[in-house]
């Protein structure tokens, strides 16, 4: 499409057109493919669709911009991207983000006539701060694709391709390895440097690569701070890689060590037709095995590893099918009330009936349904399993206790989701004390900044919340101090250290005295022994759940043991 077919919309009054034509230069210099025009105080759009007229049933109408916004959803944005769609185009939000950067970008995948699909269309928007107008443009920008803006280095697809090719070549006979790379710490640049710092230190990396000894072929910025490159075997030192991977960022007058952690994925012949993109998958995966970071920060790939990444993808491609066909089970771990010795409430943990074999710890597929998006699904199983549980047993007069369920940070980002639990809790017809939350220390940190309104909305109606693992992570008292936490979850990690030093004792001592200092209740995690027990009531604390009482039993057992001990 030339310069000429851009064309600005016809905005009803001829003269707003004319205010307008200082941006539609700047379009037309940009030669965009369609444009169109939301304007962020009359809530409407304007598109100018005309070349793909029989795409757009909507053409050359006034649209209200959410009513655009979920109809681009329905027809070019594939249904898993939908999600990020809708979140990145936000109004507010991209408000924001224009109001900092100028501009946004981002990609889409969309549909080809034929079904194929295709990551191709990015949509581009632009925020005029005088006009108060927000230019949402849609044009082919697929050399992006290839080509990762803040570097100017490859971006994962063009990694990929340009690492294939390579391999795939028959006339180079070397032995080839790739590199991963993940910064550690990324986030210290940007509090320390400002985001325009942690900017400039990532375009710093691929030069740090390329001068050194490793003579990269390809160089990529797979996404954030993960890098890797495509190398000659015989270029990898494994001394030189120790000083590559500890490196001092220096820039006005302040210096920061940043660590990388590396996975070396050395290409035998036979696998040089593999998929380089399920490489750097395994190799991500890999750096998980990495013991001490500060000791030795790389591993080369090795059997074990692959196995391990084999089976989490085979898992991956099952646990789709589980959710389908009910595969799910909720079982329920009673916590005790340490003053009476009663069941005071229970935990709601999720278990996965694989097949005709033993059933599968959560352990094993959380992280991977958090990693392909569909981990808000399974939560969702879990409430309504639960929320069914506690109604049937109310509307009977059986006895019953407040449950609390697991909450993924991802959960957060999906309004859907959100909005669904919270119909749920609100509709149900047991006293909404029966119904909590548990949220992580991390996960509550990515909330705070995105999605707090969602815990809000359901603190007011009196849903309570427990901070779940309570000092495993990089605890902070800004935690507590920021959200009103109706229990605290002592990590099992503290309870398991019970008797093996004073320090030990007296972190957890202090930790319920701070907790009911400020009102809160707590339960201690994990308590498997006579001696964790009485530790744990010695210090006052409130509630225990743990092998020493009970494990996490399937309904129909939970049931049976409410009923007998109500
Ligand atoms: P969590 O929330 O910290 O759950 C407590 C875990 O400790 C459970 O493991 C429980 O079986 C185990 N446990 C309880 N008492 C003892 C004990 O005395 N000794 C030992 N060694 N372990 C004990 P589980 O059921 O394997 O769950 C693991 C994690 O998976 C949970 O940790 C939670 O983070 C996640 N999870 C479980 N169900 C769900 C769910 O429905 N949704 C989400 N998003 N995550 C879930
Ligand atoms: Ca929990
Ligand atoms: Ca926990």
């Amino acid at each position: 499409m030339n310069e000429g077919d851009v064309r600005f919309p016809v905005m009803g009054e001829e003269q707003l057109a004319l205010k307008h034509e200082q941006i539609v230069t700047r379009l037309l210099n940009k030669v965009y493919d369609y444009v169109a025009l939301v304007d962020l105080h009359k809530n409407t759009i304007y598109i100018d669709f005309d070349q793909v007229s029989d795409l757009w049933d909507w053409t050359n109408e006034e649209h209200d911009y959410d009513e655009a916004r979920f109809s681009l959803t329905d027809h070019f944005i594939l249904p898993e991207d939908c999600e990020t769609f809708i979140r990145n185009s936000d109004r507010e939000n991209l408000i924001r983000q224009l109001e900092e950067r100028d501009e946004y970008i981002f990609t889409s995948h969309f549909l080809q006539p034929d079904g194929t699909k295709n990551v191709k269309m990015f949509h581009y928007y632009y925020y005029d701060r005088e006009q108060g107008l927000v230019i949402a443009s849609m044009e082919d920008k697929t050399s992006l694709l290839y080509q990762d803006p803040l570097t100017g280095e490859l971006t994962r697809r063009g990694f990929i391709e340009s690492a294939e090719e390579i391999l795939r070549d028959e006339q180079r006979t070397e032995e080839f390895a790739i590199l991963y790379f993940n910064l550690r710490g990324f986030k210290a640049i940007n509090d320390l440097f400002g985001a325009e710092g942690g900017d400039k230190a990532l375009r710093w990396i691929p030069r740090l690569l390329r001068q050194s000894n490793l003579h990269p072929l390809v160089i990529g910025r797979l996404n954030a701070d993960h890098f890797a490159c495509l190398v000659e075997q015989k270029n990898v030192n494994e001394e030189e890689l120790m000083d590559l991977l500890h490196q001092t960022y220096v820039a006005n007058n302040r210096s920061l060590d940043l660590y990388a952690v590396c996975c070396i994925i050395n290409i035998p012949d036979e696998d040089r037709n593999d998929s380089v993109g399920s490489m750097c998958g395994a190799a991500r995966m890999a750096l998980n095995f990495i013991e001490d970071e500060y000791v030795k920060p790389f591993i080369v790939f090795d059997e074990r590893m692959r196995t391990h990444y084999m089976e989490r993808s085979q898992t991956a491609a099952e646990l789709g099918a589980a959710l389908e066909n009910d595969e799910f089970k909720v079982y329920y771990q009673p916590v005790y009330d340490v003053r009476t010795g009663k069941i005071a409430s229970a935990e709601a943990l999720v278990r996965w009936q694989r097949g005709e074999g033993d059933m599968v710890s959560p352990g094993l597929f959380v992280p991977v349904l958090e990693e392909n998006g569909r981990i808000s699904q399974m939560d969702l199983f879990v409430e309504r399993s639960v929320k069914n549980f506690l109604e049937q047993r109310h509307a009977q007069n059986q006895p019953i206790v407040p449950i609390s369920m697991n909450m993924s940070q991802m959960d957060f980002y999906d309004k859907d989701m959100m909005a669904s639990v919270l119909l749920d809790v609100s509709n149900t017809t047991v006293p909404l004390d029966f119904t909590r939350f548990e949220v992580t220390e991390t996960a509550y940190s990515t909330v705070a900044e995105n999605n707090r309104n969602a815990l809000l909305d359901m603190k007011r109606i009196g849903v309570k919340f427990y901070l779940d693992d309570f000092g495993s992570g990089y605890s902070s008292f800004s935690t507590i101090r920021d959200f009103d936490f109706d229990v605290i979850k002592l990590d099992m990690g503290f309870v398991q250290k019970i008797g093996t030093s004073i320090k030990a004792d007296g972190v957890i001592w202090s930790i319920i005295a701070m907790a009911h200092t400020i009102g809160t209740k707590v339960v201690a995690e994990g308590a498997e022994t006579q001696e964790q027990v009485d530790f744990l009531t010695d210090c006052g604390c409130d509630y225990i759940q743990g092998y020493y009482y009970s494990k996490p039993l399937p309904e129909h057992e939970f049931a049976e043991l409410l009923n007998k001990t109500a």
